[in-house]
């Protein structure tokens, strides 16, 4: 069949592409793979961050072993929807830390043909579902979960232990406050905690 008269340009596709795991599981490596592949298929990206986060570099997208990408600082989930016209591909960071509202924006972007790719914590240091993760993860088009490295045993990680002591559940942190431990470890070491 040889009928062009009825053929469309594919249009854009818009979707939500989340990736989250524990502390020093690779997610930011992902995210920043991802950004590097859209940007040899000629994509315009454009890479957000909550101003909490402000670990290494008030603009990079650092992952702990030290790729930097440009990002954008932003107060609030809005601020990405009003930042974001004219980009193929919006990457946001430490998702973790943005407001409920992130949830719509994610949708609104994806709806309008955008590419979103969502890279954060699933869990805090208590094990419960950080901010509006959940969320994002319900409403996401693919899930990819990253895993570390129990550093007790060497199981695969789902937890972020602290080893500092605060109750803050926002502990910026590296090595010295946490470690990734397996779902044994983990219980183990709360446990062990909680006596002390
Ligand atoms: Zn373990």
């Amino acid at each position: 069949m040889n009928n062009t008269d009825n053929y469309k340009e594919p249009s854009r596709r818009g979707g939500i592409e989340v990736i989250c795991g524990s502390m020093f599981s690779g997610k930011t490596e992902e995210l920043i793979r991802r950004i590097r592949r859209a940007k040899i298929a000629k994509q315009n990206v454009e890479i957000f961050k909550p101003t909490i986060d402000v670990r290494y570099s008030d603009k990079d997208v650092v992952s702990h072993n030290r790729h930097a990408h440009s990002a954008v600082p932003v107060e609030n989930s809005y601020s990405i929807l009003l930042m974001s016209q004219g980009f193929d591909v919006i990457a946001i960071d430490e998702a973790q830390f943005f407001d409920d509202g992130i949830v719509d924006v994610c949708n609104k972007l994806a709806n309008q043909g955008i590419r979103v790719i969502v890279a954060g914590l699933d869990m805090d240091y208590l094990g419960h579902p950080f901010g509006p993760m959940p969320n994002l993860l319900a409403i996401a088009d693919e899930v990819y979960k990253t895993r570390a490295i129990c550093v007790h045993c060497g199981n695969l990680a789902n937890y972020s232990f602290r080893t500092a002591n605060s109750n803050q559940q926002v502990l910026l942190g590296e090595m010295q406050e946490y470690e990734p431990l397996c779902r044994n470890c983990y219980q183990e070491m709360m446990t062990k905690k909680q006596q002390n």
